[in-house]
């Protein structure tokens, strides 16, 4: 929503005090001439987008800004005519080239003066260091009249806040190790007290649907969300959903979300690996594992014992993880698996038949329930016409049946080991669930 006047502003905000469920919005801006030329990567942006989704508000515009005035009071200009919070990170320094609180203050006609108590937490702070203050380091402690002033116990710069005609302007200095805790500590519980009620979120993690299938399957969702919203997050191989609801209390706000949680369920099935924020896929591969008494090896060529190092991340796996081996070479797919030396010439050690050797020869001399062979192109050299870089083929055998997948994966060597990695863990989780359902209840159509 655009908003034209200082009294629609203030009009929202009373909407929004009276818990009408209204959605605040934020922009952020990521002052750096650094960050315009690439020099360094804009993770500030992405961290505060992430957080800000969390406790409910809607970005709808980012931008990156050099240490420039005239552009940082045209871009602060345009995003206060727009959103209800305004991030601001960077140049919040000692240095000339540092001016967005000087900018910012003229933005909101604010003059600055000298805060005794930040004078005197930059000079402690050089104290404890044992370091000479600068005299341009004073320029620190000059804030705008009428601020809230936040502490920064990693550096010198005091964080921002200003309230303007019912918007919000939040300064806070570029390293991420100062601005991170700053945004925890004081600037998140300060937007929470700009909303009512509290903010609850649950996400339903899905593996084994591509990002673009899942976008389109909850499209209409997306489309009509208000309270709760639904976010989408794609990892490798895996796609978050977050439901987030903004209600009176927790109670209140869990009903908002269960509904919709269920939903997600319905729609994706048995693709849904959980609905808790600390279960990892790899971990929920262990969980089915451990709840069927089943133990587990793997045998990786492109992935070079990748599959492995993720399995062995979860606590617990002793109990269930047996052997893991790393056959690069047909010399070790032979000698460690017994796979013939008539099939590799035939058909290639990139093949569905090899995969499928290897999950075998995991089982048998590996003496698991449960083994996944993978092997694959992972470039950048090696490929070719009929076996193209990304190509990747996974056998998973659950107690002697066996599935196949070939994947073709884009991306860089590690991009493709990555994808392989994610799309064997989801390729467990499905043929155990279906050795399960076929075993117990017949094959499903
Ligand atoms: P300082 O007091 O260090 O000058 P500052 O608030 O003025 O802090 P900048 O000068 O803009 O911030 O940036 C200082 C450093 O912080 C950069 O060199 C970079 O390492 C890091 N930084 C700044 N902005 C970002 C960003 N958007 N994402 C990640 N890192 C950043
Ligand atoms: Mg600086």
């Amino acid at each position: 929503m655009r908003l034209h006047t200082a009294n629609d502003v203030r009009m929202k905000v009373r909407r929004l005090r009276e818990g009408h469920g209204y959605i605040m919005t934020v922009e952020i801006i990521s002052v750096g001439t650094e960050i315009l030329l690439g020099n360094i990567v804009n993770t500030n942006a992405a961290y505060l987008a992430e957080k800000c989704a969390a406790i409910g508000l809607s970005c709808y515009y980012q931008e990156v800004v050099g240490d420039n005035e005239e552009r940082l009071t045209g871009i602060l200009q345009t995003a206060l005519a727009r959103a209800d919070v305004v991030l601001l990170s960077g140049g919040l320094g000692p240095t000339q080239d540092d001016l967005t609180k000087e900018t910012a203050a003229k933005v909101l006609g604010r003059e600055l003066y000298l805060h005794e108590p930040s004078k005197a937490a930059i000079a402690d702070f050089f104290r404890k260091r044992g370091t000479e203050i600068t005299e341009n380091n004073w320029k620190q402690a000059m804030v705008p009249e009428g601020c809230i002033v936040v502490d920064n116990p990693n550096g010198t710069a005091p964080g921002i806040i200003m309230e303007d005609k019912g918007r919000h302007v939040l300064l806070m200095p570029g390293p991420p190790d100062e601005l991170i805790p700053m945004f925890e500590n004081a600037m998140i519980p300060y937007l929470n007290s700009l909303q009512p009620g509290i903010i609850y979120s649950q996400t339903v993690k899905v593996c084994g649907v591509g990002e673009s299938k899942v976008e389109a399957m909850v499209e209409d969702l997306i489309r009509e969300q208000s309270n709760p919203t639904i976010a989408t997050y794609a990892k490798t191989g895996e796609v978050h959903l977050r439901v987030t609801a903004r209600a009176a209390d927790e109670k209140e706000a869990k009903k908002l979300v269960k509904p919709y949680v269920k939903e997600l369920k319905g729609r994706f099935g048995n693709h849904v690996y959980t609905t808790q924020e600390e279960v990892t896929l790899e971990k929920a591969v262990i969980d089915l594992l451990l709840a069927n008494h089943l133990t587990v090896g793997t045998v990786e060529s492109c992935t070079g014992g990748l599959l492995a190092a993720r399995l062995i991340n979860v606590p617990g796996v002793s109990e269930v993880f047996k052997t893991g081996y790393i056959t690069y070479s047909n010399k070790s797919k032979r000698k460690l698996l017994g796979i013939k030396k008539t099939m590799l010439e035939k058909y290639g050690a990139v093949s569905p038949q090899i995969a499928k050797e290897m999950a075998k020869g995991a089982a048998l001399f590996g003496k698991a329930d449960v083994t996944v062979g993978i092997t694959g192109v992972a470039g950048p050299d090696g490929g070719s016409e009929e076996k193209p870089v990304g190509l990747v083929y996974i056998a998973c055998n659950v107690c002697g049946r066996i599935n196949v997948k070939e994947c073709h994966f884009s991306g860089n060597r590690m991009k493709i080991r990555e994808s392989s990695v994610s799309s064997a863990l989801s390729l467990m989780r499905e043929s155990i669930l279906a050795y399960y359902s076929e075993v117990t209840f017949g094959k499903k159509s």
